[in-house]
């Protein structure tokens, strides 16, 4: 029998008359068919399975593990380990499900140490796979081999030469999901996520050595030997240019009241760059996710290093077991721990303070009230003192105010927009008087004298939703869903939010209200027009490739100079974009407090700019 995932209930149409029927009669299901439901839970992707495997070779206790992977792990899967074995008695019930070697009482799981405890996964492995076990024990002069189907034996046990320990194939992985496998053949192959795992397991066991390879390669994709220290097998699985911007991280608590752990590991300094976050994480052996916790940390990277980069982080975090509920997920990948998340605040804590301890060389990007540099046009290098005063000032954490005080205006829209350091500064002194200090450099002047705004400000009021203005003012920031989308609480209704709407929103919003009023930055260097402008079209046009529109260009970037010069009073007047006399741009505004645009838009910005005001 075959199992269409995809297979939905059928429903009434939305908003059609709900018809009086018969209730359906209500059956047991086939037992294979519940196994092959639950098989589908704990074995997901051909990643899973290896996970599983490679689990049950450690907790065999190898020294040794390799892993050939064919067909992104769909035709073949197989794990050899060197540990102690399984027993001849124990083959026939090996692979049903709930047998364990791990567990016998539900008292156990608050104390245990193996990886696994649940006995499915090999059993799963038998409803959606053909497994073949080949194992020997200590002293034996032979080994044994059978292969299973449905969680039973295919036939008795057949004598045959083996090498110490245990080696499971899985092939024809999903061969009776029509759906699942049609999926991750479109899907790419999971062998990246084989080698990813592979990698992992390997940097924190280094006393186990693992290999990891394409059937049929020569070379293997991960390689390691024993006895390296951790920061030696980062090098070996990541190379050398990973393990250079390393930095070794501990920290622990052991107040009841808060948390109780300890934690140790690396983090990527100011100098790593990357575009997506590495987190291993393991918790008690355990390798595992924990979202909240990545979060947190991707949080204090961003408010700390000027660099938007994604950090790599290796941690291991030890918790009293019984703290520990590794039994939420039928993959025991997310655990679900005590006190979260005071452990995710100390940890978040303890990573900022490394970041700002460590590194008192990279640059920083400076903003005062009255100036403020922050491109590469005008990154500042820092000094020791005015790094300590960030330090100092940094005590409390932008990050923190949006989850400590909610009712703080200061934590709302800047949780949805990058941190840019050059802000930092900014938040780290008190906002409160920052915000006044603002108000009085302000212009005196009102901006509402002008009746166009006035009214615009008026339509931007009369079209308050008073529902929705409530939900913005006094949500709390949950998080980030992804790169457009945040998660927002308000009472006890959750909220999907479009932060580039929103943020659209708002700029507009602020730029009609502080119209004529801008607070203004300075650029460190006045940046020249014609070139601003000349990057911007080349920009426009990446495609063509001759120099023969060069001059074509010049003279639009000229004309635009021309133009943005003659508007030059008026757009410093009204927008605090300001231009000196050698047609350099000197001045832009804060459209928002706090937040530093991104200075790479300026070219555009301006060409912008000059099409506005023909
Ligand atoms: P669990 O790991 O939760 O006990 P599994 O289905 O993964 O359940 O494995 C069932 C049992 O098979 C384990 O408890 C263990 O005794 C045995 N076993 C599985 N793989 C190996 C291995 N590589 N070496 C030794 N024993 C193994
Ligand atoms: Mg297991």
């Amino acid at each position: 029998m075959q199992i269409d995932e995809d297979e939905t209930p059928a429903m009434a149409a939305p908003g059609s008359e709900a018809q009086w029927r018969e209730p359906p009669v209500i059956r047991r299901l086939e037992e294979s068919v519940v196994n092959r439901i639950a098989a589908g839970e704990v074995v997901q992707r051909p990643a899973s399975a290896v996970k599983e495997l490679v689990e049950n070779s450690l907790d065999a206790g190898a020294t040794s593990i390799s892993v050939v992977v064919k067909d992104g792990g769909l035709k073949l899967i197989q794990v050899s380990d060197n540990g102690h074995g399984i027993r001849y008695e124990d083959l026939p019930i090996l692979c049903e499900r709930h047998t364990t070697s791990k567990l016998t009482s539900f008292e156990d799981l608050q104390t245990i140490k193996s990886m696994g405890f649940r006995g499915e996964a090999l059993a799963s492995m038998t409803y959606v796979g053909h497994v073949t076990v080949t194992t020997i024990t200590d002293g034996q002069l032979h080994g044994y081999r059978v292969s299973y189907r449905d969680g039973v034996m295919e036939h008795e046990p057949k004598p045959c030469a083996a090498v110490k320990g245990t080696q499971i194939m899985v092939e024809n992985l999903f061969y009776n999901m029509v759906a699942r496998r049609k999926t991750l053949q479109n899907a790419s192959d999971d062998y990246p996520k084989i080698v990813d795992l592979i990698s992992r397991f390997a940097i924190y066991h280094t006393n186990v050595s693992f290999t990891c390879r394409k059937h049929g390669a020569s070379k293997a994709d991960v390689s390691t030997v024993t006895s390296a220290s951790r920061l030696d097998s980062i090098k070996i699985v990541y190379g050398i240019s990973i393990a250079r911007e390393l930095m070794e991280i501990g920290t622990s608590d052991s107040n009841p009241t808060r948390s109780v752990f300890e934690m140790d590991g690396y983090i990527s300094n100011a100098n790593y760059v990357a575009k997506k976050t590495t987190m291993i994480l393991f918790i008690n052996d355990r390798l595992v996710e924990c979202t909240p916790l990545k979060r947190a940390i991707e949080v204090a990277y961003s408010a700390t290093l000027p660099k938007a980069s994604k950090p790599f982080i290796f941690m291991s975090i030890r918790l009293p077991p019984e703290h520990v509920d590794v039994n939420v997920h039928p993959t025991k990948r997310e655990v679900s721990f005590l006190n979260q998340e005071s452990l995710v605040n100390t940890i978040q804590d303890a990573v900022e303070s490394k970041l700002m301890s460590s590194n008192n060389t990279r640059t920083f990007h400076t903003q005062t009230l009255t100036s403020t540099a922050m491109t590469h046009m005008v990154v500042k290098k820092d000094t020791q003192e005015n790094f300590s005063s960030v330090a100092k000032s940094q005590k409390v954490p932008v990050n923190k105010m949006v989850r400590t005080d909610w009712r703080d205006p200061s934590g709302r829209m800047h949780a949805y927009l990058q941190d840019k350091p050059g802000s930092q500064n900014e938040k780290n002194s008190d906002l409160a008087s920052v915000r006044n200090a603002i108000r009085l450099r302000r212009n005196p002047k009102e901006a509402l004298d002008l009746t166009s705004v006035q009214e615009l400000v008026r339509e931007i009021d009369s079209k308050v939703h008073p529902g929705l203005h409530d939900i913005v003012k006094n949500c709390i920031y949950v998080g980030l869903a992804d790169e457009s989308f945040a998660l927002l609480q308000h009472n006890t209704h959750l909220y999907l939010v479009n932060v580039v709407n929103v943020s659209k929103e708002l700029m507009y919003q602020q730029v009609i209200r502080r119209f004529g009023n801008f607070n203004a930055m300075q650029l460190s260097e006045p940046a020249p027009l014609l070139e601003l402008l000349m990057m911007a079209l080349k920009d426009e046009d990446l495609d063509s490739t001759g120099d023969e529109n060069d001059d074509f260009r010049k003279k639009i970037a000229e004309m635009n100079t021309d133009l943005l010069m003659k508007k030059a009073e008026l757009l410093d007047e009204y927008f605090s974009i300001h231009i000196d006399e050698q047609q350099n741009l000197t001045r832009l505004p804060v459209v928002l407090d706090q937040h530093t645009p991104d200075m790479d838009h300026v070219p555009e910005f301006l060409l912008t700019l000059g099409y506005l005001d023909q």
